[in-house]
């Protein structure tokens, strides 16, 4: 199975940035570099004076700057088709793009589903049109989604299709799950499993616990999804065949992902930026902002989910990127849709609430945020020598108020709006071209000023 990614491309990029600490963990690189991209291409990486620039090249000035392999988002919604009034193709990469991702991957669960070979060829074609970051999509594991019949698993894989999921609900019939990691056999592909028990969750709109008894509201119990990953990795260890599993969000999740790493199974498994750094506790508001599926749990599961990160339980970083439009989010609690935006802020947000406390180191928050492609097959992104050019510049020091300068995303559902976070991505390079540039950080270009402005970037 060969995932496609589709994006518009543009003017390759030419730069050298100077005097800028390069951090890319799995390469080892660790320290001050001048930094050249030919072509669209990693040219050089230097020692800091080593490198000038020749004609054609934008230097820039990046002394107290970070470059980092581009991020890897494994999970958004674009809402593209049907929704494009939330999100479309080129919104969305954008978003992606000024969160320093260069690489996106899509959910089926759009109006019509992805549960076809033509719809899935159209969102290519779409996105070779629109998408400023390349992105792949996923097709369903059953037509519309609805836990029936099986969609054409080996002609969507064939028309490059990143892996199959159902995700917004769970595959519930057992046998059917078993039947697609038979057919799994024949065109590879992993499924990515959104995992919750509907019997369990029944009409739940918080996390069952303390807070959701204090305020009276329906709860979705840990073991909704936790039962289900042990039933679906010993079903996947039956067959043989290869899981990943979406937004982790409790305790007991991460130790079923554990027993069945430990046994064998090929499992790997995402969380999110909103479940590693926020609790229940914030529900209290009862502000829709904070209403999601999996929802946000205790402080016992957040803690496992960071020692899950931090122990390799969990492989990667996903946002679950899911715009909705403010009017249906402005319902009240018990109402509103589930589900956050959440691609402009993942990097500053786990930056601000995890490496700056020291809960984690920032080369582990690196590692795990570019490492989103590697459950579908996709190599990460590199800043080896000759490596087509994919990172993202970032200003540490620079803190900003979450939409106070608005969003890239035509949504506005953030569960980080309001919040002063460190951490702020100036230019994104994908796929070899200049996806994004931060607005003060070109103005400031622009003026022969570069970085005098620093800390005040907002
Ligand atoms: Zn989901
Ligand atoms: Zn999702």
């Amino acid at each position: 199975m060969r995932v496609r990614l589709s994006s518009r491309g543009g003017a390759p990029a030419e730069l050298l940035i100077t005097n800028v600490h390069v951090l890319d963990p799995r390469a080892g690189v660790d320290g001050l570099h001048d930094l050249l991209v030919r072509d669209g291409e990693i040219a050089e990486v230097g020692a800091p004076g080593a490198l000038d620039a020749a004609d054609g090249v934008e230097s820039l000035d990046g002394e107290g700057l970070h470059v980092f392999p581009g991020f890897v988002d494994p999970h958004v919604h674009l809402r593209t088709p049907g929704r494009e009034d939330e999100e479309d193709l080129e919104s969305g990469t954008r978003a992606a793009a000024a969160g320093g991702f260069c690489c996106v991957l899509a959910m089926p669960n759009t109006e019509p589903v992805v549960d076809n070979a033509a719809v899935l060829q159209s969102l290519q074609q779409r996105a070779s049109i629109e998408a400023v970051v390349p992105v792949g999509f996923l097709a369903a594991i059953t037509k519309g989604q609805g836990g029936g019949e099986l969609v054409e698993m080996v002609e969507l894989a064939r028309e490059g299709a990143a892996g199959f999921s159902d995700d917004g609900v769970p595959v519930a019939d057992a046998r059917r799950l078993r039947q697609a990691l038979q057919y799994q056999r024949l065109c590879g592909g992993v499924l990515a499993l959104h995992e919750e028990d509907p019997a369990l969750s029944a009409d739940g709109v918080m996390h069952e616990g303390m807070t959701s008894a204090l305020l009276g509201l329906a709860g979705i119990p840990s073991i909704s999804e936790s039962t289900m990953i042990g039933r679906d990795a010993e079903i996947a260890r039956y067959e043989r065949g290869r899981l990943h599993i979406l937004h982790l969000s409790a305790a007991e999740s991460v130790a079923a992902v554990q027993h069945a790493k430990e046994a064998g199974v090929e499992i790997t498994c995402e969380v999110t930026p909103h479940h590693l750094t926020l609790t229940d506790d914030v529900v209290r508001s009862l502000d829709p902002r904070f209403k999601m599926n999996p929802p946000l749990r205790s402080e016992d599961d957040r803690s496992a989910l960071v020692e899950g990160l931090r122990s390799g339980v969990i492989d990667c970083i996903a946002t679950d990127h899911a715009p909705h439009s403010r009017e249906e989010k402005e319902a009240p609690f018990e109402q509103a849709p589930m589900g956050v935006t959440g691609l402009e802020t993942a990097f500053a947000a786990l930056y601000t609430d995890l490496v700056i406390p020291g809960v984690i180191d920032l080369s582990l928050l690196v590692e795990r945020i570019t490492a989103g492609g590697a459950p579908y097959g996709l190599a990460a992104p590199t800043l080896a020598r000759g490596s087509r050019a994919n990172f993202c510049l970032v200003d540490l020091d620079a803190g900003w108020t979450v939409g106070e300068a608005g969003y890239e995303s035509r949504s506005e559902n953030s569960c980080f709006a309001g919040r002063e976070l460190n951490g702020r991505v100036l230019m994104t390079v994908a796929a070899g071209t200049v996806a994004y540039r931060d607005r003060g950080f070109a103005i400031r270009l622009a003026e022969g000023t570069v970085f005098a402005g620093r800390g005040t970037n907002r």
